[in-house]
């Protein structure tokens, strides 16, 4: 089996290609093994590292480091979720739980981007959960209460509020929270990729085929060699269920996105020269749509049961033409053609969208399943399970072990069948917000 990802996500081509690249070709004993470099089994290698200087350790990932969904991502940083997948959150101490692990989340990658000095475009510039369809403000104000309880202030938009602060007319109610980051996924990888320690060896283009559980040690088998390790975090996030990895709590969705090209001066004239935003939807299947600091539009309009390992290219420039589609409804003074790229990336979801971060297994340890939210949860989930795996405790671990376990899935077939019927039926509520 192979991963195959296309090569033509825009945040990734914006950065410098790397060299020296190095694979798993001969048989190798380590102390730690971690598989997957996205910012989940960066940040763990990270902390590995510092936390054991003299110890081997080896980072595995199957395509480049940071080109999984990490630096394909739309790049929210987000301290308030309205969807956490496929409901609203009703629940208001759950909710409460599930925001103290998005503060500590913010807090880890705001700590690593001062300690490395790392510029990832980073803009606290708050962020809408905004709707075309003005029935939608029953949601918001629901949504807002929730809010104001838990003290994280917000404010309901008017279709004219929403026209100025956007550039365009498409929103007819919108919430806009202070809190919420937008940032340069691909930027803040390779960031985590350049700061690993000395002690980190990483392997990229190494897909992990087989792994064994034996008496004193793991037996990982690869392609070209294989590696024993005595201790294992597995960090492949939509990709822990085709390991095996809790694989009745989990599975992947596919996700699209495009982005524009940069706007020329005219262009950015004509939507009103707004200042960088980012939406996200209030009905689950919408689209989430974000500018960026170089005045590029980035639209995210599905979400799918697929082949996690491939999409190929027809079938990528099928979800590219709908979110052409989207972006012409919300801009229509702008050409037609402005599309840059398209890619497609894998998330995890579990059945009631709570996170995986725990001991699996004797010396076997497994952190993931963000939903949307990986980019603060995958650092701090990272850096937290490789202390947990440590034999530490940490304030963090104490808060992210109070949240809800995710729920057994039903069995297979009638996951996928429940899946798809729900993925179709928030699609049609979405209708309007493609
Ligand atoms: C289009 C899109 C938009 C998103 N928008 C946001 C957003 O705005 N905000 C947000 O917070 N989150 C967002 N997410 C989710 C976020 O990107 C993920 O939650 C996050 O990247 C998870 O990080 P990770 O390190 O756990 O997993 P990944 O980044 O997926 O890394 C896992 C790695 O494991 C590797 N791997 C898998 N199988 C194997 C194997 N068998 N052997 C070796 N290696 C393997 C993969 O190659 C991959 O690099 C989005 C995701 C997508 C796809």
């Amino acid at each position: 089996m192979k991963l195959e990802n296309d090569q033509s996500c825009s945040w990734i081509n914006d950065l410098t290609k790397r060299t020296n690249i190095k694979s798993i070709n001969s048989n190798e004993d380590c102390e730690w093994l971690i598989i997957g470099a996205g910012y989940t089994g960066l940040s763990a290698a990270r902390k590995l590292g510092q936390l054991n200087p003299n110890q081997k350790i080896i980072l595995v990932d199957a395509q480049l480091a940071g080109e999984g969904s990490s630096g394909r991502n739309s790049g929210y940083l987000v301290d308030t979720t309205l969807n956490d997948g496929f409901s609203s959150s009703k629940d208001e101490n759950n909710y409460k739980k599930k925001t103290d692990i998005y503060d500590i989340g913010i807090k880890s990658v705001k700590k690593f981007i001062n300690e490395y000095q790392v510029d990832c475009d980073w803009n606290e510039c708050g962020k809408f959960f905004a709707s075309s369809n003005s029935k939608d403000i029953k949601i918001l104000k629901n949504f807002s209460k929730i809010l104001n309880k838990l003290g994280f202030k917000n404010n309901i938009l008017t279709h004219e509020e929403l026209k100025k602060r956007l550039g365009t007319s498409f929103y007819n109610t919108g919430l806009y929270t202070d809190g919420g980051i937008l940032l340069h996924p691909g930027k803040l990888v390779r960031a985590m990729i350049d700061a690993l320690p000395n002690n980190i060896r990483l392997y990229e283009n190494s897909f992990l085929i087989k792994w064994e559980k034996k008496k004193d040690f793991i037996l990982c088998k690869f392609d070209q060699g294989q590696v024993k390790t005595k201790k294992i975090i597995f960090a492949t996030n939509g990709f822990l269920r085709s390991l095996g990895i809790k694989k009745n709590y989990n599975f992947p969705i596919t996700l699209t996105a495009s982005m524009t090209r940069p706007l020329t001066e005219k262009e950015f004239e004509l939507i009103g020269e707004p200042p960088e935003w980012g939406v996200l939807p209030i009905r689950p299947m919408g689209a989430t749509v974000r500018t960026t600091k170089d005045k590029r539009i980035l639209i995210r309009n599905t979400a799918e049961i697929h082949n996690p390992f491939k999409m190929s290219k027809s079938e990528l420039n099928k979800r590219s033409l709908k979110q052409k589609i989207g972006i012409k409804k919300r801009f229509p003074e702008l050409p037609d053609d402005i599309i840059q790229s398209s890619w497609s990336g894998v998330v995890s979801r579990t059945r009631n969208g709570s996170q995986i971060f725990e001991k699996i297994d004797k010396n076997i340890f497994v952190a993931g399943c963000y939903n949307g939210s990986g980019i603060g949860v995958g650092t701090l989930f990272g850096e937290q399970i490789a202390l947990k795996a440590n034999n530490e405790n940490t304030e963090e671990i104490n808060i992210i072990e109070k949240r809800n376990k995710a729920n057994l899935l039903p069995p297979r077939p009638l996951l996928d069948i429940g899946v798809k019927a729900r993925l179709m039926y928030e699609r049609l509520i979405a209708a309007s917000e493609y």
